[in-house]
This record gives C-alpha cells, structure tokens and sequence, in this order.
C-alpha cells in the first residue's frame, strides 16, 4: 500500500485574502522554533514507525515552504528521510511562491532530493494577482520555471485560479495560454472558494454582484478543460492536468483512499481507518510537539458505510473513476447495489457514466462534482 507524508511549513511573506488555511505572517524566530518542533514530531514519528513501513512520497506544503532558506529545507527532507524512510527516488514536492526563489536555491533543493516544484502562481494577468492579494510577475514565474529547467528538477507544476473578481474568458486564457507556452508538466487549476472569515467573504458580503456565479464558473472551468486537453494535458483529476508521466503520486495516493500522515500545525493524517487533524492553534502545535508529547488532534474513525462512502467521493474525483471490483474487495460491498438510487438518477442526469469495469463522471458530471460526491459520503 503507498503511503505519504505532509510537511505544513505555515509561515507567508503577507496574508492573502482569500486565504483560510493554517498560516502566519513570516517571523524568523517564530518560523525557527517551528521548526524545532517539527524536528521533535518527526523524530516522534520515526519512533513509533511500525516497522517495515515506508513512505513514497514526501509534499512540502504551506503556507509557503520557500520562507525557509534552501539550506532549512534540506537539512529536513534529510531528516524526514533519516526518521521516515521510504524508496530512494521518493516523489518529494515543495510548494513555492515565485517571487522568493532564487537560481540558487534550486540546486540545494535538487541535491536534497526534491524532484517535483510546485509554484503558486494563480494567474499571469496583472490585474487578478493585485485582487488576488499577490506580489509577483508573470516574470518571476517565468524565471524560476526556466531555472527549474536548468537545475534538472523533474516535474514542474503551476497552481492557477479561476472565477477571480474581474476575470473574464479572455484573461483567463491569457493565463492558460501563458503556462502552456511555458511548457511546464502540471498545472493545477482551482475555482475560486469564498471561505468563512476571511476579507473575501466580507468583499462579497458588501459586493456580491464583483464575484462570479456558478454558470460563469463553469464556462471558465470548460474553456481550462478545452484548452489543457489540446495542449496534451491529462485531465486525470478534477482539478489536475499532467503531461505523460507527471501525474502527482501523492495527490494519487489521497484519492485512493491511502495513508498519510501528517506533520505540522493543522496537518491532517488518515492512518489506520482513523482520519485525525492536528491543532490548528501554532503555540499550542509547539508546545506539545517540543514537550515529545502527541500533538492535539480531532479524529474521526470511519466505519463500515461511512468509509466506502468517503473512498467513492475520492475516486469519483479522478478519470478512473471507482472500480467495481477494487471496491467490492476493499469494501465488501457491490457499488452498483448498494448504491443503485443514486447511481440511477445521476446516470439518468448523464452526471454518471458505468461500464464493466468502472464507474465514473461524465464531462458534465465534473462540473457539479462536489454535489455528486456529497450524496455518496451521505448515502447509507
Ligand atoms: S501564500 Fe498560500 S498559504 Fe500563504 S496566505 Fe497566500 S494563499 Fe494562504
């Protein structure tokens, strides 16, 4: 079975509006003692590591990872890798904001191991990065993708957003356009989320009609699939497109329904049946994991229907699909019985299409994904 391992480096040069994971503005002595306790964690981990289990792959997330100078990051994929070892080309990925890389940084990275780089980008128009909240140029980006080249780092992969206040289909493809010229291996794509308790929701709150509604969401989301599909990208997510041999392994491994654990503030973990997250309060994360003591956490152990439901959501998120007989083996359970209601009226819908071998989502039926996802996880 593949098993990952998430590394959440919390800390961001500034703030983004539309942010609402686990972050900090950047402080070096706050960031350092961060990372004495993540040492502590991993140290934690690698003791109560059963035996003869190994990790595939290693994803430094964030936050943004690159706060730390190159040299940090090494001395801890190294770590990771002396505690929590795994094969030794280990998918490992970093997650970087272009504007703070440096030529120099990408050999340390590369000798370190890091074969995957991740740059958050979210868009080449000038305009959305400003209402975005960021900093960079599409020049940054273009920089670090050629020296990423230079350095013989593997696999590149952009992060871009859609349905951005102000964005319409014509800048949208500008910055399509832009990363397919750039030729890069991956990109992402992610609809805009306006999340709880962020400047965003209070934009909306006073602006609704400056944020965009589902149909022209949707019209964006097409023209990505339109347009990455062309350029010989694999939509082999609903959110993801690779080129021929660059698809994520440890995205992979969390819609299989794997195991990861989860290293850090707020990271989560899904080890033995039980998912768990740790506390998203920093001094708390600190304390314990400085102490050597189990950082606090909330877990869930699902069971029987609860798991099979939340392994379909998964799976439905991929162009695989769920395979009928992988399913039934996993879970005891034939998918097309146990959930001939739903399966009927979204087949019906042409949201959901079977064949012998895999049941999957239609082109339509991606649009709406989320939708479709939540009825199986809630089906029992
Ligand atoms: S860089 Fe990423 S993690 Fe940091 S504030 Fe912006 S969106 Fe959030």
């Amino acid at each position: 079975m593949h098993r990952g391992i998430y590394v959440h480096l919390p800390f961001c040069p500034y703030i983004c509006p539309y942010c609402d994971f686990a972050k900090w503005p950047h402080r070096r002595s706050a960031a350092q003692r961060y990372l004495q306790a993540l040492y502590a964690e991993i140290d934690r981990a690698g003791e109560t590591r059963p035996s003869g289990v190994f990790y595939e792959t290693l994803f430094l997330g964030g936050g943004t990872p690159n706060t730390y100078a190159a040299d940090d990051i090494a001395r801890l994929v190294a770590h990771i890798s002396r505690r929590l070892p795994g094969p030794e080309q280990r998918e490992t990925t970093i997650e970087v904001n272009p504007e703070l890389v440096s030529a120099d940084d990408l050999p340390v990275y590369r000798d370190s191991g890091i074969n995957r780089i991740s740059i958050g980008v979210q868009s080449f128009v000038p305009e959305e990065i400003r209402t975005l909240g960021r900093r960079h140029t599409a020049q940054d980006v273009e920089r670090v993708v050629r020296d990423c080249r230079e350095a013989a780092l593997s696999s590149v992969s952009l992060d871009l957003i859609f349905a951005v206040p102000g964005q319409t289909p014509q800048t949208w493809r500008r910055s399509l356009e832009t990363a397919i010229t750039l030729g890069v291996d991956h990109i992402s794509t992610y609809g805009l989320t306006v999340e709880e308790g962020t400047p965003y929701q209070t934009w909306r709150e006073r602006e609704p009609g400056a944020f965009l509604d589902d149909s022209r969401e949707a019209d964006l989301y097409e023209i990505a699939i339109d347009m990455l599909e062309a350029a010989g990208y694999e939509q082999y997510e609903i959110s993801n497109f690779a080129k021929p041999g660059h698809r994520s392994l440890h995205n992979a491994n969390y819609w299989a329904n794997g195991e990861y654990l989860g290293l850090g503030v707020g990271a989560a973990s899904y080890v033995n049946g039980v998912r768990s997250v740790h506390t998203k309060d920093l001094e708390t994360y600190v304390h314990a994991a400085l102490e050597g003591a189990p950082v606090p956490a909330e877990s869930e152990e699902l069971e029987g229907a609860q798991r099979a439901g939340e392994a379909v959501m998964l799976a439905l998120r991929t162009a695989q699909g769920v395979s009928l007989q992988a399913f039934k083996e996993r879970y005891g359970l034939d998918f097309l019985d146990f959930y001939a209601p739903i399966v009927q009226l979204y087949r019906d819908d042409g949201l959901l299409e079977v064949d012998a071998s895999h049941a999957r989502l239609t082109r339509r039926g991606r649009f709406v994904a989320n939708d479709v996802c939540a009825a199986f996880v809630t089906f029992a």
